[in-house]
């Protein structure tokens, strides 16, 4: 992993991340950028000047922002190819790549959100919007749960070093669904009460690691024999099949 890039977050909303990338050679780039105020702020405070925008999916608190931006910077904006966005440049799919300052960064398609939904991986960094979340992730929107859950297993299939940073802080209502549904699971307990003390600080848990969520967050752990069975013993579902379990799980955080 080489770290090239520094990342940090604009807060935005209630609970927003505009993730902005420095590369070495003081390019500056935003995710989601769903307010352009924020970004201006935090721009002007760093003596930077933006070069790009990476969209993740057309919700409006992730584009919110584009249109501003282009007209008062002038900025190259990748996203998806999706009519509801305004101000994209460069369409992206399933396997193109975005070179930003010398770093390549992959496309994978994650619909299920939405269907327009990509994540963008390089660097040894996940950029994944509300795809996935730490101990979380997005509402089955507009795809189907099978769909959600396949996207979600090609993330997991990143390297475990992979950091991941979603777009919101949804970490704490997370945990509570996950130690509920997942009550036996150690690293589990061990991430809540790492998460707990970051947010009494006031700190982000965003980014968290593939590792941990491999080991923690419910909606990539639809194949663990203990939470299937759990489900399948509570009546959530009938058998310990994958989609049945990813949907189970889904379906229950709707309503928790
Ligand atoms: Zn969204």
């Amino acid at each position: 992993m080489t770290k090239a890039i520094c990342v940090e977050p604009i807060y935005a909303f209630n609970d927003n991340y505009i993730w902005l990338l420095t590369t070495a050679d003081g390019k500056a780039y935003v995710v989601d950028p769903g307010d352009a105020q924020p970004v201006l702020e935090a721009l002007h405070q760093r003596s930077l000047t933006l070069s790009g925008i990476l969209i993740t999916h057309w919700h409006p608190d992730h584009t919110g922002g584009v249109e501003a931006l282009k007209a008062a910077l002038d900025c190259t904006v990748w996203g998806p190819k999706n009519e509801a966005i305004r101000g994209i440049d460069h369409y992206l799919d399933e396997g193109d790549s975005v070179a930003l300052a010398g770093i390549t960064f992959s496309i994978i398609k994650v619909p299920g959100h939405t269907l327009d939904h990509i994540a963008y991986v390089g660097d040894g960094t996940l950029f994944c919007g509300d795809a996935l979340f730490v101990a979380g992730c997005g509402r089955v929107f507009e795809g189907t749960f099978p769909m959600m859950r396949h996207s979600l297993d090609k993330l997991r299939q990143l390297p475990k070093a992979t950091r991941v940073f979603c777009a919101h802080e949804y970490t704490e209502s997370n945990l509570r669904f996950a130690v509920t549904a997942d009550p036996e699971n150690d690293a589990l307990q061990q991430h809540n009460e790492r998460c707990q003390e970051l947010r009494s600080q006031g700190k982000p848990t965003v980014p968290s690691t593939l590792e941990i969520e491999c080991a923690t967050n419910p909606f990539l752990r639809w194949d663990d024999p203990d939470l299937a069975q759990r489900l399948v013993a509570s009546g959530r579902c009938s058998t310990t099949a994958a989609d049945e379990v990813f949907e189970a799980l889904r379906s229950w955080k709707d309503t928790f």
